[in-house]
């Protein structure tokens, strides 16, 4: 497989954050895209609106296990999770965060999502679980998400957002689109009645059918 240039992945990534925004998962510039680039990561810079945004200007530091030393740079204010992550498991390429409204509305109510869809499984289990609440940007968060992460590749973060991660960038925003379309069908549910959820034996069944489900870039 031939591995892109620094600066194509770059773009991928502004690509990416511009369109979450154009497609409603994340305003402003409140998400933030990490990608693996050998031993180190690309990150999407702090506060630089996406229009605006080239590749330059996004950071590049080494993945290591240290969340003490800020990179050089301008990187997101959540480096530290992106970095964890991406450090704790080696088979994931990308990380996708952003705030959107639906899925970041269960995480305010302080819920996991559970199987009410089958397409819960698309996250590698039977739930999307809930990180607890932590200062954005701090380490408690970086540890607790790169934990929820471990056998998931979707998670919420009470009163704050989501992370959704792939063996590409692709699959990872597309996990990020599936993920609030389902929060947003889980609240409708809710909403309206009493939600009816798939047993475990169905979620297993859901695991297995789906195999490598999804885009296959
Ligand atoms: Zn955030």
């Amino acid at each position: 497989m031939t591995r892109k240039p620094d600066t194509a992945l770059a773009q991928d990534i502004i690509e990416a954050c511009r369109w979450m925004n154009a497609s409603g998962i994340n305003q402003g510039t409140s998400g933030n895209i990490s990608m693996r680039c050998g031993d180190d990561m690309l990150l999407t810079p702090s506060g630089i609106p996406y229009d605006q945004m080239r590749p330059d200007m996004l950071c590049r530091f080494p993945i290591t296990n240290d969340l003490d030393t800020a990179p050089r740079g301008n990187p997101s204010s959540e480096w530290r999770f992106h970095q964890s992550i991406l450090y704790d498991n080696p088979a994931v390429m990308a990380v996708v965060h952003a705030h959107p409204a639906h899925a970041t509305a269960l995480a305010v109510q302080g819920h996991a999502i559970p199987a009410c869809h089958y397409m819960i499984g698309a996250f590698g289990g039977a739930d999307v679980p809930l990180v607890d609440y932590a200062l954005f940007g701090s380490t408690a968060l970086a540890r607790m998400a790169t934990q929820a992460l471990r056998d998931r590749s979707a998670c919420l973060l009470a009163n704050h957002g989501a992370i959704t991660t792939g063996d590409s960038l692709a699959r990872a925003l597309w996990r990020m689109e599936e993920l609030e379309n389902l929060a947003r069908v889980y609240l409708l549910a809710k909403a309206s009645g009493t939600p009816n959820i798939l047993t475990s034996q169905q979620m297993a069944e859901v695991i297995e059918a789906f195999g490598s489900y999804g885009p296959k870039t």
